[in-house]
C-alpha cells in the first residue's frame, strides 16, 4: 500500500464570521442564534460540514421573512469562521460580546449533515423541555417529535453554551454523515435537497418559538 499524505499547516490569516439580524420587534437587544460553520476540512467542499448548516441558518431567515412573520426577538443568523481548525470565529465572538452575555437568549447549530430532523437537542435546565413540550406537537406531524437533554449542542455555540447561555440543536440522521465528512467525498451529490428543507423547517419553528416565547428560559 502506498499513502500519499498532503496536509500542511499554514501561516494564520484574517477572517470574519459573517453575520446577519432580523431585528425583535419587542425586545430587539435580546438575541437567538441560529447557526453553521463556513470553513470545512480542506479535502472537499465540505457540503454535509458544513455547507448544509449554512443554508439551514440562511433559509430560516429566508422562510420567517416569506411568511410575513414578526419575531419579538432579535433572529441573528451567523456563519462561523474557522470550525475546524480550533474554533477562533466562535471564541472571537464570545469575547466581542462577553458584556451581553445575559441578552443572549439561546444558541442554535447546525452541523451534523444533512439527514432528516428527528427532532431537536437541548443543551439547558430539565424546565426547558417542558416548556417545548408544545413545539414538539407542531414538529412531531413531520417526523421531528423528539426532544433530548444533552451535554452539548455544538462546537461554535461552546463558549455560549459554558456562559449559561440555553444551546439547541436539531437531531439529525447521521448515519451517513461519517462516510463522507472530513474527505473528498463531501459534496453537494450526498445531499438531499428534501432532507435540507426539513431541517430548515425544524430550525425555524425552533427560533421562531425562542423568539416569542412569553417567559425566560432558566439558566
Ligand atoms: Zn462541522
Amino acid at each position: 500500500m502506498k499513502l500519499v499524505l498532503t496536509p500542511q499547516t499554514l501561516p494564520d490569516v484574517e477572517s470574519a464570521n459573517v453575520i446577519a439580524d432580523i431585528k425583535g420587534s419587542e425586545h430587539p437587544e435580546q438575541v437567538i442564534i441560529v447557526s453553521g460553520h463556513l470553513d470545512s476540512w480542506d479535502l472537499g467542499t465540505g457540503a454535509i460540514d458544513d455547507g448544509a448548516g449554512i443554508a439551514v441558518s440562511m433559509e430560516v431567515a429566508n422562510l420567517i421573512q416569506k411568511l410575513h412573520l414578526k419575531p419579538k426577538r432579535t433572529i441573528r443568523v451567523i456563519a462561523w469562521m474557522n470550525e475546524e481548525n480550533g474554533s477562533a470565529g466562535s471564541k472571537q465572538y464570545a469575547k466581542d460580546h462577553e458584556k451581553e452575555i445575559s441578552s443572549h437568549f439561546a444558541a442554535m447549530e447546525t452541523d451534523e449533515g444533512a439527514g432528516h430532523p428527528l427532532g431537536i437537542n437541548i443543551k439547558g435546565r430539565a424546565e426547558v423541555k417542558k416548556m417545548f413540550t408544545p413545539v414538539a406537537a407542531i414538529l412531531q406531524e413531520s417526523g421531528a417529535g423528539m426532544l433530548n437533554l444533552v451535554e452539548h449542542c455544538g462546537a461554535d455555540i461552546e463558549s455560549l453554551e459554558k456562559a449559561g447561555v440555553p444551546a439547541f440543536s436539531p437531531i439529525q440522521d447521521s448515519r451517513f454523515y461519517f462516510n463522507y465528512h472530513h474527505t473528498a467525498a463531501d459534496t453537494l451529490d450526498k445531499i438531499v435537497p428534501k432532507e435540507l428543507a426539513e431541517n430548515s423547517a425544524v430550525v425555524a419553528v425552533v427560533a421562531y418559538a425562542l423568539a416569542n416565547i412569553e417567559q425566560p428560559l432558566p439558566r
